[in-house]
């Protein structure tokens, strides 16, 4: 598994030479390699009884993409189009767009809602596949994850997993100075919600927490993973600006050395 998010990492530096969002891609490279590699059950994108998953925050959907490829959806040669006119590798997610992509996002605060939709259609259909849906934790600010928090509690969709890449940075400031991270917990509890916080990029901690799904029986779950943003890159890591910058050109061979010094 470290392996695979190294490999991950590595690809991302490659990709991130243009375009924005580089900061926010590392920081899920592990929730990511653990959910597509060790937790959720998807052999193939197609079939009808996989889990689902949701990138809320798509803006990061570079390391979705590699994830997929790396498990196999698409070639991973195609991550060479990424951002390329005419290609399919979008800035954003689009459903449609490469196999794998369950939903278009990007307008933030929409996709707990989608996987309220998702589950609820799973308990409707005798179904029992998992939806996760990964989110930003300045995301979360918007209103209508909130409209979504309470509705999933009294559907008791307790097949629904929601996540927070809880990197304490936004785009325009430190999360902590406009809605403090640490009060995220007593909210999803009291919104109805089984609640775990991790490090978000110990692969045994996440493992453990969504093997633990339901943490409230008849209840949604909810893993805060406390994560910083550009992980694996010191020059980029708990940036405020790796939100925006693309990785320099002449940094890319010395940040991949850096990512393999890791071992
Ligand atoms: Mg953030």
């Amino acid at each position: 598994m470290e392996n695979i998010s190294r490999e991950i990492r590595k690809k991302l530096v490659r990709m991130h030479q243009t375009g924005s969002h580089f900061g926010g891609a590392m920081s899920i490279v592990d929730i990511l390699t653990i959910l597509y590699f060790k937790v959720m059950n998807i052999s193939s994108p197609d079939d009808p009884d996989r889990d689902r998953f949701i990138l809320s925050k798509g803006h990061s959907t570079s390391a979705w993409y590699t994830t997929l490829a790396k498990k196999g959806f698409f070639p991973e040669e195609d991550l060479d189009t990424y951002l390329n006119n005419g290609g399919q590798l979008y800035g954003h997610p689009v459903r449609g767009g490469v196999p794998g992509i369950e939903a278009s996002t990007g307008s933030l605060g929409h996709g707990i809602n989608i996987g309220i939709g998702m589950a609820l259609a799973a308990k409707n259909d005798g179904k029992d596949y998992k939806v996760y849906v990964l989110m930003g934790d300045g995301e979360v600010q918007e209103g209508s994850v909130w409209e979504g928090a309470m509705l999933a509690a009294r559907l008791k969709l307790d097949n629904l997993v929601a996540i927070i890449d809880a990197n304490n940075l936004q785009g325009f400031d430190r999360v902590e100075n406009i809605q403090p991270v640490s009060t995220f917990r007593r909210k999803w509890e009291a919104f109805g919600w089984g609640v775990k916080e991790v490090d978000g990029h110990n692969h045994g901690e996440l493992e453990d927490a969504f093997l633990a799904v339901p943490f409230e029986p008849g209840s949604p779950s909810i893993v805060i993973a406390h994560t910083i943003k550009g992980k694996g890159v010191a020059d980029m890591e708990d940036l405020f600006e790796s939100h925006y910058l693309s990785v320099p050109k002449d940094k890319v061979e010395a940040y991949i050395a850096e990512l393999d010094e890791e071992r």
